[in-house]
């Protein structure tokens, strides 16, 4: 029961894991089967759809089929060959209260019906409950947690310890470290349901960023009821690995057409943006013409092709090292996903920490919410700790960034390197040459073609915050260094004098005399020659 990790981005991870029914690749999305109503056959998913695992529920199975699951096996019961994972009934517990079963029992049936993943039987915490109750829901689930060892019979079984706690973070974190500490293969974040139909997205960032950080790494993450594929890019983007999806089926009987941006009614379509085996088959008018089973059908069937499909996609962006990219782009297909990535923020430095170091690919800049990603976090926390400016640097000369990278290449630095050259000679050691550009910041011209600052592309105008940000990361650069002198060149029309006035009061706190100069076009002759002359009076003065 090894899980491999084999690629990684953001918090991301494409993984092996080995069930006794063979190895599946993560992240997986496992498609919810009730027993009861098969919208889609098990058969099915895995003959078209190349399905290699799925979910349903134990309880439902113990009280309706119990003599035939545990005579024939899961497997056999549901005719599917790949990995079936259980879920416990806690979801039962969650909706209907009170679950005819104890936590004994449905251990000992998962054993007998030969299911691959099981679930131990948790309480959830559900939504907007009491600090209390949500306080007995987690230490019952551990306690519950603690009694598996001595109740199990079986060693190939995974077993997944849920998480619990809600939305009171100190509890999410007690929970994941107290499930941290027991043998569990799987960990998993309880009941966030009522949290995703909510659209509470950004509180769901908060719950599994909390679970996450207080669980071994190790460990593959299931995100119990996360079967919107709109909402797939974030939660893989923070390191869920499993997702069961449920959506498929309850979408398809309210007539709902999934897409990877949103939901839309099947009664206020026109045409069918998609090109799955189904939907090239048909059109909106005659799927609305089918009587409701078969329209319940095919609509089940689109919704699947489009989650897995999507599922892909996040996969080739983490090879590609493009996930960010991805999560932006769907982050604008609900204000309420926005608002969960613009959330990341808040988390940047441990992203950053979790993140891998080497990417393959340049980076897309599109607006402020990108400077929570971790290049931008990395480069700004190395600028700071191990970087330090030549020994004979005295005046830092800080230049506007250009359209051609890297910017010591650009015409516009060259023409200023050489005219600074010319005047000073020997002494042009004096001066070191910085850039500030969006969106990194302050980059020493010795290091602006290092990865990713000269491999990045970016929209402006900037954005008032990116604006900002550079302004500080300026006058941080000023404060963490030790220079004599300190002259800027202004863009005006980019920067609206806050880069000039962010370097003037950092300047005034150091007491390092500060010139700038006051020209609309920083590149113009006049104004590199007026620069020149800045310099040149900065290097003879005392
Ligand atoms: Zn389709």
């Amino acid at each position: 029961m090894s899980f491999e990790i084999v690629d990684r981005d953001l918090m991301a991870r494409i993984g092996r894991f080995e069930t006794k029914s063979g190895v599946v690749e993560t992240p997986l999305l496992l498609p919810v089967i009730n027993p009861s109503i098969q919208t889609v056959l098990p058969k099915t998913l895995e003959e078209k759809f190349g399905c290699r695992a799925l979910i349903t529920n134990a309880y439902i199975i113990q009280k309706n089929f119990k003599e035939a699951a545990a005579e024939k096996g899961l497997h056999d019961f549901l005719n599917f060959n790949g990995s079936i994972m259980t879920d416990s009934g806690a979801y039962q517990l969650l909706i209907y209260k009170g679950v005819e079963t104890s936590p004994e029992e449905i251990v000992h049936f998962q054993e007998a019906i030969d299911t691959d993943i099981a679930t131990i039987l948790d309480i959830p915490t559900g939504w907007g409950v009491s600090k209390e109750y949500a306080r007995h829901t987690v230490n019952e689930t551990i306690k519950r947690a603690k009694k598996l060892e001595k109740m199990k019979t079986r060693d190939d079984i995974a077993w997944v310890g849920p998480v619990q706690g809600g939305q009171h973070l100190d509890l999410v974190a007690k929970s994941a470290k107290e499930m941290a500490k027991l043998p569990f293969q799987i960990h998993a974040l309880g009941s966030p349901t009522p949290v995703m139909e909510q659209y509470k997205f950004d509180t769901l960032v908060d719950m599994i960023v909390t679970a996450k950080m207080n669980l071994p790494a190790s460990r593959p993450f299931h995100l119990f009821g996360a079967g919107h594929p709109f909402m797939f890019a974030l939660a893989v983007a923070l390191g869920c690995d499993l997702f069961d999806s449920a959506a498929y089926a309850l979408f398809a009987r309210e007539d709902r057409y999934l897409t990877e941006s949103g939901t839309t009614k099947l009664s206020e379509l026109e045409y069918f943006p998609c090109s799955c085996p189904v939907c090239n088959k048909t059109d909106p008018e005659n799927v609305r013409s089918l009587p409701k089973e078969d329209r319940q059908k095919m609509l089940a069937e689109h919704n699947l092709h489009v989650s897995f499909c999507e599922l892909r996609r996040i996969k080739q962006a983490i090879t590609e090292g493009r996930l960010w990219e991805h999560l932006e782009m769907r982050a604008h297909g609900h204000p309420a996903l926005l608002q969960a990535v613009k959330k990341l923020g808040k988390y940047s430095e441990y992203l950053e920490k979790q993140s891998p170091v080497t990417k393959r690919s340049g980076i897309f800049f599109f607006s402020s919410l990108g400077l929570a990603r971790p290049e931008v976090i990395r480069y700004r926390k190395r600028l700071l700790d191990r970087y330090s400016p030549p020994p004979k640097a005295k005046i830092l000369l800080l230049l506007p960034q250009t359209r051609t990278k890297p910017f010591h290449n650009s015409k516009e630095h060259e023409t200023v390197m050489k005219e600074i050259q010319q005047i000073l000679g020997d002494t042009v050691d004096l001066v070191h040459v910085c850039t500030y550009a969006a969106p990194f910041g302050v980059i020493p011209t010795e290091l602006d073609d290092v990865y990713p600052l000269s491999q990045n592309e970016i929209a402006s105008p900037f954005d008032a915050e990116t604006v900002m940000y550079v302004a500080k990361q300026a006058a941080n650069y000023i404060k963490n260094t030790n220079y004599d002198r300190v002259i800027l060149l202004r863009d005006p029309k980019v920067w609206m004098g806050k880069i000039a006035a962010a370097c003037r009061r950092a300047c005034k706190k150091k007491q390092v005399p500060f010139t700038t100069l006051q020209k609309r076009d920083p590149w113009a002759k006049n104004t590199i020659e007026h620069l020149a002359a800045v310099i040149q009076e900065a290097v003879m003065s005392p």
